[in-house]
């Protein structure tokens, strides 16, 4: 007898959360790293898969091994491809150590790998894109943590100025007077490893378009576990989604044990049927597939409306249209 091959790796986790591709692989204790694409943004490395490269700024949680292993690597891999040094967002409490393990990495490869650390201290902001934020906020896990908010700020007309015309508005700002005020718009939250604590509660949290959080047991004689580990549990996601106002919440970092597959069917039977279909599993890869498809249905069909094409075939009879 032959002996086997190694098991295959698999695929990154994918899903379309309209505007945004949320992709990337997120394992408890092996390795999270989750990219938004439309962002040019990466949050955490526990390693660091291919697509990872191509995100400018990576925002990392905390410094446990399955969220930071792949940072030294990513470094390194995009100054090899002459991709510049991108910027790395770290709770500025763990700045140091961070900074000190590349140095360390530089002195093996023996190489002048460019690295620029931007430290944030809760509530600090950071701009990655025109008008677009980062925003760290404290997290409560076993070690120190931050969650993060991507924040756009929209310029708006103050209310008082509205249907004045163009001559009016330009007298009323050369006299001085600030004609604007900037209205904040969440646009995802990051929440990786933490208790239940405040920063669930957030503005910048709560209403955000995409919630990106860690759930890393969801049966129920695992509670006392996560209380622990200081994780977050499927009842505490449970609750939280009625204070949640996202379009999409997107649950990773479960255990290789958890059954997705069993805490879909939990949610479900527990929620409002609203509720449970806001929540997406980054690692279900092949009910993520089969959503996908049929958003890809839906948008040919869309489009041959339009258009007064052809009708594209209906997915798959398995499949159930989904949003
Ligand atoms: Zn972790
Ligand atoms: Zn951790």
């Amino acid at each position: 007898m032959l002996p086997k091959p190694p098991p295959r790796e698999s695929s990154l986790g994918f899903l379309f959360a309209p505007p945004y591709r949320i992709q990337g692989w997120s394992v408890a204790g092996e390795q999270t790293c989750v990219m938004v694409p439309e962002l040019d943004l990466c949050f955490d490395i526990g390693q660091c898969p291919r697509a990872a490269l191509a995100a400018k700024h990576l925002c990392i949680s905390h410094g446990h091994m399955d969220h930071i292993g792949g940072l030294a690597y990513w470094c390194s891999q995009r100054h090899f491809q002459g991709m510049g040094p991108g910027s790395i967002i770290v709770p500025a409490a763990i700045a140091g150590p961070i900074e000190r393990m590349i140095h360390g990495y530089r002195e093996l490869e023996e190489q002048h790998t460019p690295f620029n650390i931007i430290p944030l201290e809760p509530e600090q902001t950071h701009e990655i894109k025109n008008n677009i934020h980062v925003r760290a906020f404290p997290l409560e896990h076993t070690v120190t943590t931050s969650g993060y908010a991507v924040i756009e700020k929209r310029s708006k007309l103050r209310e008082e100025y509205v249907g004045k015309s163009q001559d009016e508005l330009r007298i009323i700002k050369e006299s001085g007077k600030e004609i604007t005020r900037v209205l904040e718009v969440p646009l995802v939250a990051y929440l990786s490893d933490t208790a239940p604590c405040e920063a669930l509660l957030r503005n910048d949290v709560r209403t955000a378009q995409v919630v990106i959080a860690e759930c890393t047991f969801s049966e129920p004689e695992h509670l006392e576990r996560s209380k622990v580990g200081r994780h977050l549990h499927l009842d505490h996601i449970i609750e939280w989604l009625g204070v949640l106002e996202c379009d999409k919440l997107i649950l990773i970092h479960g255990s290789r044990r958890s059954n997705v597959m069993e805490a879909r069917k939990r949610l479900h039977e527990i929620v409002k049927p609203e509720l449970a279909e806001k929540v997406e599993f980054l690692m279900d890869h092949r009910f993520n597939r089969e959503r996908y498809e049929n958003q890809m249905y839906e948008a040919e069909r869309a489009e041959a409306k339009r258009t007064g094409g052809r009708m594209p075939p209906p997915p798959r009879p398995a499949m159930r249209p989904r949003r």
